[in-house]
């Protein structure tokens, strides 16, 4: 793990308590250094002071959620701003917990732990596949016949949503949902404008079968065509 934090008090008894607990431990006083670090270390989690010296903790997080090495590593930030609002900054920020000090490293430890039992199994274990397709759901890789694939985060949520369920047909409207979530508004050809994105996408090299069906008037289903049969024509 990594802890970025700039009071050298705290760094040395977190680094005490969590060495005990099995931890191999980094740390670092500043955050561009912090940001070096989680590329070169990669750690399976990062602790985070907010007031660091030169570049905020928060600037550190946003900047390790945009970077797509680095943003699906867990960080639990610290602070000692407790208001509500700092709180939820800390969490759009990217943050996936938020402690306030003063607090105890035991405290620190359990929340580590429930951040792992969170993460951990949808973050090293999760493969989907089909049909050539694969999905490395928390590397954000996908590849079809060892192809690499790219795909913007939209295409790839879609994809993912898809791979989770082939062969059930979605109508758009569920797919918005599911997809892009319920409370914001999105006009129904949207969905039409990604799946179109995607099945360029995953036409890697401009002969790979659609496996994306069109079921009119119903919406799409992820579906391997057999041999000779001809998939409905886009719309
Ligand atoms: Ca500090």
């Amino acid at each position: 793990m990594l802890i970025v934090e700039d009071e050298a008090a705290i760094v040395t008894l977190l680094r005490y308590n969590l060495e005990r607990e099995g931890f191999r431990v980094y740390s670092t006083d500043d955050g561009e250094e912090a940001i070096s670090m989680v590329k070169e270390v990669k750690p399976d989690i990062i602790v985070l002071d907010w007031m660091l010296p030169s570049m905020s903790g928060i600037d550190v997080c946003k900047q390790l959620r945009w970077n797509p090495e680095t943003k699906a590593t867990p960080i639990i930030m610290l602070s000692a701003r407790g208001e509500e609002g700092d709180r939820i900054r800390g969490l759009d920020a990217g943050a996936d917990d938020y402690l306030t000090k003063p607090f105890s490293p035991a405290e620190l430890i359990a929340r580590i732990r429930a951040v792992f039992r969170r993460f951990r199994p949808a973050l090293t274990e999760k493969t989907l596949e089909y049909a050539g397709i694969v999905m490395d759901v928390s590397g954000h890789k996908v590849s079809r016949n060892g192809a690499e694939i790219h795909l913007s985060p939209t295409e790839f949520s879609l994809l993912r949503y898809l791979l989770e369920h082939p062969g059930r047909v979605f109508s758009r409207e569920q797919l918005l949902d599911s997809v892009w979530g319920h409370d914001i508004y999105v006009e129904l050809r949207t969905v039409d404008v990604h799946i179109r994105r995607l099945r360029k996408g995953l036409d890697y090299d401009g002969r790979q079968p659609d496996i994306i069906r069109t079921v009119r008037s119903a919406g799409y289903a992820l579906e391997e065509v057999p041999p000779g049969e001809q998939a409905d024509a886009d719309v």
